[in-house]
């Protein structure tokens, strides 16, 4: 599908990945409707990116807030060819211990955010996408859902969002055929570890040797390099039902 003209929803467009992903559709003639539950860091986006984007404050796990992006780029702009899912959350604390109750809470709303608001999003979204005029092949949009690399190799205090993550996984491929008949394809990336505010909680040290592990190029992976597999995932219309791990071929282990 070619990029410019189209009109995209990016979830978490107000930051890291979601806004780098926002930046690139947009820089390539794509109109975008930042969706983000962070109205300030949203709006400074939207701002920034000047004509033919807006902010539309969402929490991807409510309906009406979904639908309610989806309506915005309807009536903004007049049409939806694809959806970007990047919003999410990292708890990155241990699910099993003594205070049951509050970690009960914590994975719930992991997979509250990371899956369940994934699927609400793309739900909606692809109700309108089924709408639009059919291009080359049949083709009438994309979604891009972002997974993580956790849901294949999930580390110590990460159960809640490996799990989340790993629903994403599972639910591309069969999505990605039932959407099919309607010209809509669905794909995900699995990023290994980015330089994104997400990660700006962890110490320097930490986040070195973490690039250091990565075989190569032994550094994180720049919000850059995650957007512009997302427009490749776009204008090519083979890649259909994927994963694409995007991790310089780090491995963790145990
Ligand atoms: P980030 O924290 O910089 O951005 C996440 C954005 O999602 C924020 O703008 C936040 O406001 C928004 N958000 C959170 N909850 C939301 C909700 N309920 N509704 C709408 N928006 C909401 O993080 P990032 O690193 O850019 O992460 C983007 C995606 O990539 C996430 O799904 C994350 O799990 C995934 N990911 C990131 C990395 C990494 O290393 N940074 C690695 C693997 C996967």
């Amino acid at each position: 599908m070619l990029i410019d003209g189209k009109v995209f929803i990016v979830t978490g467009g107000g930051s890291g990945l979601g806004a780098a992903v926002a930046r690139q559709l947009h820089g390539e003639g794509a109109r975008v409707v930042l969706a983000d539950v962070n109205a300030a860091a949203g709006q400074q986006m939207a701002e920034e990116l000047g004509g033919n984007a807006l902010f539309q404050k969402t929490d991807v796990t409510s309906e009406a807030d979904g639908a309610a992006a989806v309506a915005a780029a309807l009536d903004r702009f007049g049409h939806l060819h694809g959806l970007v899912n990047c919003a999410g959350i990292a708890p990155g604390e241990k699910v099993l211990g003594r205070d049951g109750p509050h970690r009960l809470e914590s994975f719930s709303r992991a997979v509250a955010i990371n899956l369940i608001g994934t699927f609400n999003m793309l739900r909606l979204a692809s109700e309108a996408i089924q709408r639009e005029e059919p291009g080359e092949d049949g083709e009438r949009g994309v979604i891009v859902n972002t997974a993580s690399v956790a849901a294949f190799d999930g580390q110590i205090g990460q159960a809640a969002y490996a799990a989340s993550k790993g629903g994403v996984v599972s639910m591309t491929l069969p999505i990605a055929r039932e959407l099919a008949r309607h010209g809509i394809r669905v794909v995900a990336i699995a990023p290994g570890i980015f330089e994104t505010p997400m990660m700006a909680g962890m110490p320097q040290e930490v986040q070195d040797s973490l690039g250091k592990s990565v075989p190569f190029p032994q550094r994180l992976g720049k919000p850059d390099e995650f957007a512009a597999l997302v427009q490749h995932i776009c204008e090519n219309r083979m890649l259909n039902g994927e994963v694409i791990r995007l991790d310089g071929a780090l491995r963790m282990g145990a």
